[in-house]
């Protein structure tokens, strides 16, 4: 099933007339929602919904009339898990109402006094999000990883049937925009016979999408996989900051810790699945010498619609660049259409063994990267373990993240007679470790 209504219309424009510039990020097919509040002020978080270069106030717009749903109602919480928890009849009723306020011949007189600019907002993390998980999914990268790490056995045997994850840490998960210091941990250069607790020296991006869980499930309980999009609120983009020095040394037996958990960004806006309809496609195609995933892992109608056909970008921009107004530069533009497994199989997976989800739980697709290049979703990958180092403009090189450069993603759906739509950025800079 796509979830494809006329909110979907790329014919549709919005009476805001920054909605429909070529190009721009938040069309009226869009309406992602976020928290935010005025920046610098003391007023409540509360939830928004991005379109053009403004944010629809949903407490105003409650108060003023426009909307009335419990599901509008949730959105004055300062975050989205009530939302969230209220399932896709919900969601899809206040789209529908949002999208009739805001179109060309809504409610202009009413809405635009429920406006604020973006500019004039600061954002937070729109969710209470309990519990964290990050998985492995792309096949590109576990291989290029893997062939450095276990140069002669990069993939490991169970990796066409599993989708490998480990349990990540929610407390440490920051909104775009907030620096990330570099973290401090025991690092082993590998001919030195003890480590040493140093700042780390091998600091990498991880170009991923985050997912937010909607409704939960109870322990015990398992979500069939044709279920498992009512389970699925929406989607971000998250920066999954990797320590490769203190990862290699600490990774086994138990897999990623400290090498993990020290900051994740995501990016503000949550697009919801029903905004991201029009770009839903086959899964990726298995080459036939691959095993087929168990039955609990594939359907038929999985098998067309499973797919997202999302395209990303990541971008650094050092300290001398951003001084010398120079751009940032792009060193990697993977597309998910690419990933191994499927964000359905994901949660699927996730809850076959009667795990159980709370509104709000996020879990991230793993490291995005495609078989080009200029595909990686890592500067581990560029730069092939420290061997290849990058050329920036103005004469500086990198293999690894220097302290004052600043990363960059940005994502996006984009297709002949489909509405573009975007996911705003995903950006942190890099600050100095302790001492
Ligand atoms: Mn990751």
């Amino acid at each position: 099933m796509t979830l494809l209504n006329d909110t979907n219309d790329p014919a549709l424009k919005s009476w805001v007339a920054s909605a429909n510039e070529v190009g721009c990020d938040f069309p009226i097919q869009n309406l992602p929602f976020g928290v935010f509040r005025r920046a610098g002020s003391d007023e409540a978080y509360r939830g928004g919904v991005a379109i053009g270069d403004q944010i629809l106030d949903l407490s105003a717009a409650v108060a003023g009339g426009l909307l009335s749903s419990a599901a509008a109602k949730a959105c004055e919480e300062p975050t989205l898990n009530t939302l969230m928890s209220l399932g896709r009849p919900a969601w899809s009723d206040l789209r529908a109402q949002l999208s009739a306020v805001l179109r060309e011949g809504g409610r202009q007189e009413t809405g635009a006094a429920c406006l604020v600019p973006m500019a004039d907002a600061e954002m937070t993390v729109p969710a209470k999000i309990g519990d964290y998980t990050d998985f492995y999914s792309s096949i590109n990268h576990a291989t290029n990883v893997g062939k450095m790490f276990r140069p002669d056995n990069p993939l490991l045997p169970n990796y066409k049937y599993v989708p490998i994850a480990y349990h990540g840490r929610s407390s440490s998960i920051r909104i775009s925009g907030t620096p990330t210091k570099r973290p401090m941990g025991q690092l082993k250069a590998p001919d030195a016979e003890m480590p040493v607790f140093a700042a780390c020296k091998r600091l990498d991006y991880e170009t991923e999408l985050g997912v937010y869980v909607g409704p939960g499930t109870a322990l015990g309980t398992t979500v069939p996989l044709e279920k498992a999009e009512d389970h699925i609120f929406g989607m971000c983009i998250l920066n999954d900051w990797s320590s490769r020095d203190i990862q290699t040394w600490e990774y086994q037996p138990l897999g990623p810790f400290l090498a993990k958990n020290f900051s994740s960004t995501i990016s503000p806006w949550v697009v919801t699945l029903e905004a991201l309809a029009p770009y839903r496609q086959e899964v990726y195609s298995r080459p036939d010498s691959d095993p087929a995933p168990l039955p609990y892992l594939t359907s038929k109608d999985h098998e067309a619609s499973g797919g997202l056909d999302i395209r990303l970008d990541v971008a650094v921009a050092t300290e001398a660049m951003r001084k010398n107004g120079l751009a940032p530069q792009t060193i990697g533009t993977p597309e998910f259409k690419n990933m191994y497994w499927t964000i359905f199989q994901m949660f699927t997976h996730h809850t076959s063994n009667g795990c159980d989800f709370n509104p709000g739980d996020f879990y991230g697709t793993g490291t995005i990267s495609g078989t080009g290049a200029d595909e990686c979703g890592s500067i581990l990958e560029v730069c092939k373990g420290g061997k290849a180092p990058i050329d920036f403009p103005g004469g500086e090189t990198r293999t690894f993240l220097e302290d004052g450069d600043e990363v960059i993603m940005r994502a996006w759906c984009e297709a002949e007679s489909k509405p573009r739509i975007g996911f705003g950025d995903c950006r942190s800079l890099i600050t100095p470790a302790n001492g």
